[in-house]
């Protein structure tokens, strides 16, 4: 293993390197013959003496760019929307601090959006990828996987059916457009 094979960032208990080709040094352990960190943060090594050493950050990496994730509305803006990033779709991990996201009208579906209230609403929640991931995050709903997955009735904010021509609340009959996100859905939705 190169230098440029180890991990670029290491979570405790994580793998570095076998202790055959490296000196186990501050914020890493040996146990049986590899080396592992003991702390959150960025592996390096040091050329002279082969110690590999983990610098601890405070914080963890909360998202990449691509990354899938479930978000929930909680403003629409003339040009954006504003939501809470809840977890990825497929690890289903939450991240610290409910980091905000945002969904410019640009990116919420192919081709021009002329009003926001259309595609998107208070409460819905999305599956959104990562545009950007900083030092602000912004998401896309454009392709067609992407969108709303469940969707609160605006007039008595029950949660609306997805049916073939939009949604339906069966609730109080109020008939809503949303950018609905195509394909198979999740059969359980983050809270
Ligand atoms: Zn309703």
């Amino acid at each position: 293993m190169t230098p440029s094979e180890v991990p670029k960032f290491v979570v405790p208990g994580e793998y570095i390197g076998a202790a055959e080709e490296f000196v186990p040094g501050p914020g890493t352990y040996e146990h049986g013959g590899r080396i592992f960190s003991s702390l959150v943060g960025i592996p390096t090594i040091d050329p002279s003496d082969r110690t590999v050493r983990v610098a601890g950050t405070n914080s963890v990496p909360t998202l990449s760019e691509g990354d899938v994730v479930y978000a929930r509305v909680d403003e629409l803006k003339s040009a954006m929307a504003i939501c809470t990033i809840l977890s990825t779709t497929e690890s289903r991990r939450g991240f610290p601090g409910e980091p905000e996201g945002t969904v410019h009208i640009s990116k919420v579906k192919d081709g021009y959006t002329e009003s926001l209230t259309t595609e998107l609403a208070v409460g819905d929640i999305l599956v959104a990828k990562v545009l950007q991931a900083h030092p602000s995050i912004k998401l896309t709903t454009a392709p067609s996987t992407l969108g709303v997955i469940s969707a609160r009735c605006q007039v008595c904010h029950g949660l609306m059916v997805i049916g073939d021509k939009g949604l339906n609340c069966p609730r109080c009959g109020n008939r809503e457009q949303r950018k609905l996100a195509q394909g198979p859905r999740p059969s359980v939705l983050p809270s």
